[in-house]
């Protein structure tokens, strides 16, 4: 098939979290499988410099963004065995120290960035002479683009492709002031208040379109599907996704293990795999050594790896350490967001001297180097659509620790479910209280060898390639070409006018304690 991811971010070319990995991966295992892949994304500050073998393409966007027109360039990477990547290049835009937000503040401007880098997406599918089945677009940024093509098929576009929406993360929908939409010029029509189009209690909300307009939607796990058309969890999208519940579905991401290996990495300081577990002890100890803890190969590391947001569980996760802390323990944090969670951080390294390491920022190689070195990774989420460092810890061997939620539920398997496949800890509850408690099941894993080497060796086994995840991706395509040769057979028949950072999340103080099943709970026991 002839795919075209649109993305706002990217691996290895710009990332905020799990979804650059994601279509980073995505684009490498479509073309893998056989088939053509094209990846279209922003240009970045640094991109270019980085990357010299990129060419500027003889191509010039001038399209119209309200009552101005925009204008941008475009350029073009070639990489062996990965989708080709077109990059769209406006600077003002997009040349900025951030890619969503700088100083904690999200640019004014992200509505009309990414209405635009919207139309370009659009402007591409249309006019390159390589003509994708599906656009696939990832996240509120470019979930607009199945409004825009569905206007432009109304105006005379004879054979636009099908479009698919996934769902990264449901809290961030981009949600702008009505004015907003007037930078998209589709009628007003795709502006309904019946809950028909983008608008969403008088705003402009980007990830509503996509719902509405895209042919299928996907989310990253299976449970996380679920979960959102729950009102607890839709973060006021449930009703909307509940209507279109016949076109949504979940796929639990896959790992990219070429890049989140421990035999091939340079990233760590030792190699080792399921057989040869030696070099994950001097990575343990490197690691120590590297973050200033005291080196000491018996001390059970703790880690997380995160971005400081509350949908994360900071705030159980600052309680039960608080409390775990005062048994022989270590932990490791690196992560980068909210001031107040980076200060509660600093509280609990300033009480905890020798006992806590923690940094802020973006680390590559230190994210690499706490999966492989640490004993346990935790990952408390309040909710979690996948979650990918749960996945990379498997693989590492570090057992995860996890709120069962969303893919966090879907990937890690505890005690309870099976004593002979379990490879981590899980905790229902959203307190400090059922963290601890994980943390001492976590404790006794580690104080015997033989059970922490099975959790070990099942953990290092679990097997999330995208081999398999690219199949289910497929099928949603050509769910999505056939359903929408089916609409364009039907709505070409109705008369034109008449057919209907990321940015700041959306509040989850909605977010209530998610009904977990009576089954589940009875397994936590
Ligand atoms: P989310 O997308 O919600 O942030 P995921 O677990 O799906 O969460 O993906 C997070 C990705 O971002 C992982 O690859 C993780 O290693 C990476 N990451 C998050 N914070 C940092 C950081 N401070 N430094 C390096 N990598 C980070």
């Amino acid at each position: 098939m002839k795919i075209l991811l649109a993305s706002s971010e990217v691996y290895p070319f710009s990332k905020t979290g799990g979804l650059a990995d994601m279509v980073g991966a995505l684009g490498r295992a479509l073309v893998n499988a056989g088939h053509e892949a094209v990846v279209v994304t922003p240009l970045y500050r640094g991109i270019r410099e980085k990357y010299p073998a990129m060419r500027r393409v003889d191509w010039h966007f001038d399209l119209p963004l309200g009552l101005h027109n925009a204008t941008a360039e475009l350029w073009e990477l070639d990489r062996v065995g990965e989708a080709k990547i077109y990059f769209i290049d406006h600077p003002g835009y997009f040349n900025r120290a951030g890619i969503y937000l700088e100083n904690h503040i999200s640019y004014a401007d992200n509505a009309e960035r990414y209405i635009f880098f919207s139309k370009c997406v659009v402007n591409l599918a249309r006019y390159l002479p390589w003509r994708a089945e599906v656009v696939h677009v990832h996240d509120w940024q470019v979930a607009l683009v199945p409004a825009l093509i569905l206007q432009q098929k109304k105006e005379g576009w004879g054979n636009p492709p099908a479009t698919c929406l996934t769902i990264h993360n449901l809290a961030y929908q981009g949600v702008f002031p009505a004015e907003a939409f007037a930078l998209t010029n589709l009628p007003g029509d795709f502006f309904a208040p019946d809950g028909v189009g983008a608008e969403y209690f008088g705003l402009l909300n980007c990830l509503k379109g996509g719902i509405v307009f895209a042919d299928s939607i996907t989310t990253v796990s299976p449970r996380y599907a679920r979960e959102i058309t729950t009102e607890e969890l839709g973060c006021g999208l449930d009703g909307v996704l509940r209507e279109n519940a016949s076109k949504l579905s979940g796929i639990l991401n896959g790992v990219d293990y070429s890049d989140w290996n421990t035999t091939k990495n340079s990233h760590l300081f030792a190699p080792y795999s399921v057989t040869k577990m030696a070099g994950k002890n001097i990575n343990k100890l490197e690691l120590q050594r590297q973050v200033a803890l005291p080196v000491d190969e018996k001390i059970p590391l703790f880690g997380t790896i995160s971005r400081l947001a509350e949908q994360k569980g900071v705030d159980i996760q600052l309680g039960a350490l608080e409390e775990m802390l005062n048994s022989n323990i270590q932990f490791v944090q690196l992560g980068s967001g909210s001031p107040e969670y980076e200060r509660g951080y600093r509280d609990l390294a300033a009480r905890f001297p020798g006992k806590v390491a923690v940094q802020f920022g973006y680390d590559e190689n230190l994210s690499h180097r706490i999966e492989a070195g640490c004993d346990f990774f935790l990952m408390p989420s309040r909710f979690e659509p996948c979650g990918l460092n749960q996945m990379y810890s498997l693989r590492y061997g570090t057992i995860p620790i996890v709120r069962a939620t969303g893919g966090l539920d879907d990937s890690v398997i505890d005690y309870g479910q099976s004593a002979t496949n379990a490879n981590g800890v899980k905790f229902f509850e959203y307190t400090s209280r059922a963290l601890a408690k994980a943390i001492r099941k976590a404790l006794a894993i580690y104080a015997q060898p033989e059970l922490l080497r099975q959790f070990r060796r099942n953990a290092m086994k679990a097997d999330f390639s995208w081999a398999k995840t690219v199949g289910e991706y497929l099928a949603v395509y050509r769910h999505a070409t056939k359903l929408f040769a089916t609409e364009h057979v039907q709505t070409s028949a109705v008369p034109a006018q008449v057919i209907g950072a990321r940015s700041e999340p959306v509040a989850i103080s909605s977010v209530k304690k998610p009904a977990i099943k009576a089954t589940v709970k009875r397994m936590a026991k």
